[in-house]
């Protein structure tokens, strides 16, 4: 069950996108949130009951902590089903003092008997769930985690083993060294090319990267024809060695009959983004007479990262004619090329 700001919506969808119909079926939720984190997840845990009451064991974790791994995961379950309440606990590296309102220090806990903790915390569903309705009930608020509300209620509460990794975003400098982890973990990086051509024919615009263009003709397709998209998706497939856009949108299948191209290039990137992948980089090139290309180019560029969710710094699309020699130069037709680098964790 997530829980998220009811304005968030959108970015919630964008965030499940590229999750298979079938695991994003397994999904509960989303719950909407409250005005503070014991509301949010009091909210979240009621929504859970609603939806499943039958479950034993919940793990309520910060969105804000990516990193947490399976590992931990099992020794919350299993903690929670030994001890009823359980959190992740470190053992501190620094001394800590505490203060006075004017920053003199009053006193030196001893160090091997703090813990900080973390998420997920691990209760017994039932006993996590009266215990924020009684706080609510009671109007104890301000506890700060999950933990502090099964001690408001009497309950003891176990510590488990956490995990240094398991870092909280709470900085923009958090973002930039969670960033540089996750790139870390990204390191077989492959290329990919495709090449695409279609044919002119009667019509009064083309696609191209998902834009609509104005031309005195069409571009012939079973599809929308969008010929540069095609070579796009072809180069993420090529890259993740997952076939090709034929193989994905057989043209023998009439359901992609005038079909946005767009589709085939999301299909591309959620296949991508499943195998915990990452496009770092896309390179274009256009071949045609006609249209000029560069007054269109970066609202095609706009329009591939909005697509593919991709920064537009990543993105290049290039044009060229050629020179009234062949196919394209005759205008009977337009091709694209385009090589694509993506990162997968190894
Ligand atoms: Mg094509």
């Amino acid at each position: 069950m997530t829980v998220i700001h009811p304005d968030d919506q959108d970015l919630y969808a964008e965030a499940i996108a590229h999750l298979s119909p079938a695991d994003a079926a397994r999904l509960c939720g989303p719950a909407h949130g409250g005005e503070t984190r014991q509301d949010s997840v009091r909210l979240g845990l009621e929504a859970l009951a609603a939806e499943m009451p039958q479950i034993e064991v919940v793990l309520i974790h910060d969105g804000a902590r990516p990193f947490s791994s399976p590992d931990m995961v099992a020794r919350a379950w299993e903690a929670a089903k030994a001890h009823g309440a359980a959190v992740p606990g470190l053992a501190l590296t620094d001394t800590v003092k505490e203060i006075d309102a004017q920053g003199r220090v009053v006193a030196t806990p001893q160090r091997a008997m703090l813990r900080t903790v973390q998420t997920p915390q691990a209760f017994r569903f039932d006993l996590i769930l009266k215990a924020h309705r009684n706080a609510a009930q009671a109007q104890q608020s301000g506890l700060t985690d999950d933990a502090a509300i099964a001690e408001w209620a009497g309950h003891s509460v176990h510590i488990f083993e956490g995990e240094r990794t398991n870092m909280k975003i709470t900085s923009s400098e958090d973002i930039g060294l969670a960033e540089s982890k996750l790139l870390g973990t990204l390191l077989d990086v492959r290329m990919g090319q495709g090449f695409d051509v279609h044919a002119f024919g009667p019509g009064d615009h083309i696609w191209l990267g998902g834009l609509k263009i104005p031309h005195d003709h069409g571009l012939v397709g079973h599809s929308d024809a969008d010929v540069l998209s095609h070579a796009i998706t072809d180069a993420i497939l090529g890259a993740i060695a997952d076939g090709d856009i034929g193989s994905h949108f057989p043209p023998s299948d009439p359901q992609w009959r005038g079909a946005a191209s767009s589709i085939f290039l999301q299909e591309a990137m959620r296949r991508l983004r499943a195998r915990g992948g990452v496009l770092a980089h896309l390179d274009a090139t256009i071949i045609c007479e006609k249209p000029k290309i560069g007054p269109h180019r970066d609202a095609i560029r706009e329009s591939l990262a909005a697509l593919t969710g991709v920064s537009l710094d990543r993105i290049a699309v290039k044009a060229t004619t050629s020179e009234h020699l062949g196919f394209t130069g005759r205008e009977e037709g337009m091709a694209a090329m385009a090589i694509v680098t993506v990162r997968l964790p190894l």
